[in-house]
């Protein structure tokens, strides 16, 4: 029978927010597949846990990956760890879980710290809709065309950034979606210098601009305002009295019914009906 495949979830900052069922898993997996060794033999340490580690991250993701498929079919399990955060969330985890969803073998999440649920859950921005968006790219042309297709995007938007790209990005924020939007930049989650500074993207730019960004940052993103509705004038609202006159209604009943959907005052279309 094959074994399973555990995604858990590592802290993103703080040691403590490594939950008790993922030092049980970690525990009980054959192995585990690790996006840098380094890292998770820190975490393995501190934790006094120790287990065989297989390396697993982007540049090698294929031939790893199938290694690791062929070691779950033989029933061995794993446990899959990310640098930091929530495993297949923007890493190569994501390749993992598709080769084992069509290998049937089964997986199982060990759920914990998500860096962009963190920042959206800190934002106060609306979080009922939201969209992640997870890096931009750095290729100019994909970069613009991701920004340019989320000019209309009316949920609240997650951002991952680097440190070094983070003005560049806020310039470019800016200038998709003007600077009065408002911002979340989330630096140093759940760490000694943690911060959330809620301001507009035209502050936000300005002062890291002044305050060089350091640490790693989430950007949660007010989304698009929805559009207003267009105008109606009074000739407009005027048409509809004369239709529904039309259509067998009294002027009375017609000018209420057009100042129910237009929001003009009833006596002032039944009045100027009347041509008063
Ligand atoms: N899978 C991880 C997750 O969802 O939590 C994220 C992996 S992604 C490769 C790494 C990015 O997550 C960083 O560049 C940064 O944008 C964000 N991140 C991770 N830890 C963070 C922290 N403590 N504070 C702010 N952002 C963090």
């Amino acid at each position: 029978m094959a074994g399973k495949l555990y995604l858990v979830a590592t802290p993103i900052g703080n040691l403590s927010d490594l939950s008790p069922r993922a030092v049980q898993t970690f525990e009980e997996v054959d192995f585990i597949a690790a996006e840098d060794t380094r890292v998770s033999v820190k975490l393995l340490n501190h934790f006094g846990l120790k287990k065989p580690l297989v390396s697993y991250y982007e540049h090698n993701r294929a031939e790893s990956g199938e290694k690791i498929i062929a070691r779950l079919l033989a029933g061995e399990s794993c446990a899959l760890v990310s640098d930091a955060g929530m495993p297949a969330i923007s890493d190569p985890g994501e390749d993992l879980v598709v080769r084992c969803a069509q290998n049937g073998i089964e997986v199982l999440a060990v759920p914990g710290p998500c860096a962009a649920v963190t920042a959206l859950a800190l934002s106060a921005l609306p979080s009922g809709r939201f969209t992640f968006e997870g890096f931009l790219s750095t290729a100019k042309k994909n970069r613009a065309a991701h920004l340019d297709s989320l000019k209309n995007e009316r949920r609240t938007m997650i951002f991952y950034e680097a440190p070094h790209k983070l003005n560049a990005t806020l310039a470019d924020l800016q200038a998709a979606f003007g600077g009065d939007r408002r911002i979340s930049v989330c630096r140093e989650l759940t760490k000694l210098h943690e911060q959330t500074l809620r301001m507009t993207i035209r502050e936000a730019a300005a002062y890291f601009e002044q305050v060089p960004p350091r640490g790693e940052f989430v950007l949660v993103v007010e989304g698009a305002p929805e559009p207003s509705e267009p105008e109606v004038t009074l000739e407009d609202a005027l048409a509809q009295v004369f239709a529904l006159r039309d259509e067998g209604l009294s002027l009375k009943a017609a000018a209420r019914q057009a100042a129910e959907a237009t929001g003009f005052a009833k006596n002032v279309l039944y009045d100027a009906a009347l041509g008063k």
